[in-house]
C-alpha cells in the first residue's frame, strides 16, 4: 500500500519542511488556519498539489459516537475521518500530528503516526475505560457500555 500523508494545523504552522509528496489536510484544518505566514505555506503548498478534503458532519458525527471521546475536536476528527477514507481507497494514511490525544486515538485505530518537529510521540500510558465486548472507547465517567451494557474495563493505551 502507497504511503500517504494526513496533516493537522501544526505542520502548517510550525512550517514543518518536510519532502513528502501526497500530502492530505481537511477543510476543518483550513478554516483553523488564521496565521499570516500559515496560510501562505498552505497556499503554496496547495500548488504542489496538496488536497484539503471536505468531511461531511454526518462522517464526523459517526466517529465520535464510535469513539466516545470527549477531549477531540471537530478538526482532530475529521482528519481521523480522512484517513478512514484514504484507507478505503487502498492507501496507507500516516496521520502528522503533534497532538498526543490525536496520536493516541489513530494508533488505536490501526492508522501510523508519525510526531513532527521537537514534541516527538512520547511513550506514555493513559488509563481509557473499554468495552471488550464492542471494542469501544468511553470518557472516564461512564461505567456501563451504552450498546451492551456490561461493564466497562480500564485499558492503558
Ligand atoms: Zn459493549
Amino acid at each position: 500500500m502507497r504511503n500517504v500523508y494526513v496533516v493537522d494545523s501544526g505542520f502548517f504552522i510550525e512550517g514543518i519542511n518536510v519532502n513528502i509528496s501526497d500530502v492530505y489536510t481537511t477543510s476543518h484544518v483550513e478554516k483553523e488556519i488564521k496565521s499570516y505566514i500559515a496560510r501562505i505555506r498552505i497556499e503554496s503548498l496547495k500548488s504542489q498539489g496538496l488536497k484539503i478534503v471536505e468531511i461531511d458532519d454526518k462522517d464526523i458525527d459517526n466517529i465520535k459516537k464510535r469513539l466516545n471521546c470527549k477531549n477531540l475536536s471537530d478538526t482532530d476528527i475529521s482528519l481521523i475521518a480522512l484517513c478512514f477514507k484514504l484507507r478505503e481507497k487502498g492507501y496507507n494514511p500516516v496521520l502528522i500530528t503533534n497532538d498526543y490525544s490525536l496520536q493516541n486515538i489513530a494508533k488505536i485505530l490501526g492508522f501510523e503516526v508519525l510526531g513532527i518537529g521537537s514534541k516527538r510521540i512520547r511513550k506514555v500510558y493513559f488509563p481509557i475505560k473499554y468495552c471488550k465486548n464492542c471494542k469501544i472507547y468511553y470518557s472516564d465517567d461512564e461505567k456501563f457500555c451504552k450498546n451492551c451494557n456490561s461493564k466497562l474495563i480500564i485499558k492503558y493505551i
